[in-house]
């Protein structure tokens, strides 16, 4: 009998390999140390965690909590957006708390794009924006960030832009390089938004997570941009509690209302308990967010002092969870395949940036997570150290 025919529909089928999922595998199989997919291995603070057990005893979320989310959530996020940015919005229009940042991408992309609309994207990206954009029956259109500061190449993406083109996704801080763009960027890309009457969806999962000088811009504090920027914010991210898998978007209500109505027909709800405590967690004060970055900004030099020691070419990271490097001193010349040999070989596993946004600029380039407990970046350094000729 002939194996069944592959029953995915065609323009899901290059979304079949996960990349992060894959290497978690091997990082298990091999006992080896994972700086490869990006969480936390230490639980964000226990007075959030408290107030998820509190929400469960209490009977607080427990049974479907409104589609647009619990309006304690939504004006947490309404509140944390004028704290940080003095950005307004409005709570009861203007949030959508969704299943983790996920969601909120994948439902804004299907609620603005028509079929054969373009969406113009910097490269490498973040796996699940293509997968999001071939779900919607949109076309991505690459602008390549360059190692070894990956910058956006503002002619290029206004040489991206056609009569076709919906829409520009930022991610700043970005994942995997770890640029951050700076405001006269985030203004020029603004400027060709409007120029071009484009809506912008702004990926600032690591709002929080930027390093030295390097402060983060929200694209929705350009003059002119709130009126057409969608915010991407996630709990998970902020509060390295990344299994709780809440999220939101926010903006102005007109593009709010669209993404509620893809977003109420996909998950239709999330889990309860925890937007009660993200509720709380965004009430924090601003020591709580500043000391996890400068927690993870620590990390990130402890990581980048020990690869380049061993013989790595490390490029400068500003942002996020993630560094990137060249691949090192083992001698094996494609990323791809010293990231399938690393974990037996080393007993550390890594992302071969290829696979991630499938990035012809940077073909041989490694991304390493760093959000690890300061004992297992060390570990992993002793073995990487060991393995070294
Ligand atoms: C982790 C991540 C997300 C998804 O966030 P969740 O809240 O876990 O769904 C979205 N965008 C980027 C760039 C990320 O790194």
């Amino acid at each position: 009998m002939s194996a069944p025919a592959n029953p995915l529909v065609l323009r899901m089928r290059p979304h079949a390999r996960s990349i992060f999922a894959e290497m978690s595998g091997l990082a298990r199989a091999a006992g080896a140390i994972n700086l490869g997919q990006g969480f936390p291995d230490e639980d964000g603070p226990e007075n959030i965690r408290e107030a998820a057990i509190e929400a469960i005893s209490e009977g607080r979320g427990n049974q479907y909590p409104p589609t647009q989310g619990i309006p304690e959530l939504r004006q947490a996020v309404a509140d944390h957006q004028k704290r940080f940015y003095d950005i307004d919005v409005d709570p009861d229009l203007g949030v959508v708390v969704t299943t983790g940042a996920s969601e909120a991408i994948q439902s804004t992309l299907l609620a603005l794009c028509e079929s054969g609309d373009e969406v113009v994207v910097f490269q490498p990206w973040f796996d699940l924006y293509g997968a999001g954009i071939d779900l919607a029956g949109a076309s991505l259109v690459n602008v390549p960030l360059s190692a070894p500061d990956f910058r956006p190449n503002i002619d290029a993406v206004r040489a991206a832009v056609t009569d076709r083109t919906k829409i520009i996704l930022v991610n700043s801080p970005h994942n995997p390089t770890g640029a951050v763009f700076t405001r006269d960027e985030m203004a020029a890309i603004a400027q060709i938004a409007m120029d071009n009457d484009l809506i912008v969806i702004s990926d600032e999962v690591y709002e929080h997570l930027w390093f030295d000088q390097h402060r983060h811009v929200p694209m929705a504090t350009i003059p002119g941009m709130a009126e057409r920027t969608i915010t991407i914010g996630s709990g998970g991210k902020m509060f390295s509690l990344t299994g709780w898998k809440v999220g939101w978007a926010s903006g102005p209500a007109h593009l709010i209302a669209a993404v509620r109505t893809i977003r109420q027909h996909l998950s239709f709800a999330s889990g309860g308990p925890f937007q009660y405590a993200f509720a709380y967690g965004l009430s924090l004060p601003d020591e709580y967010f500043e000391g996890l970055r400068l927690s993870m900004q620590h990390r990130r030099d402890l990581l980048t002092a020990g690869l380049t020691d061993i013989g790595f070419t490390v490029n400068p990271s500003h942002g996020t969870y993630f560094l990137t490097s060249d691949l090192g001193p083992y001698g094996v010349t494609d990323a791809n395949d010293l990231a399938l040999w690393m974990p037996e070989h080393v007993g550390v596993a890594v992302i071969p940036l290829l696979n991630a946004g499938r990035a012809p600029a940077t073909p041989q380039t490694l991304r390493w997570a760093f959000c690890k407990a300061e004992p297992t970046l060390v570990e992993a350094l002793d073995r990487l150290r060991k393995a070294a000729p």
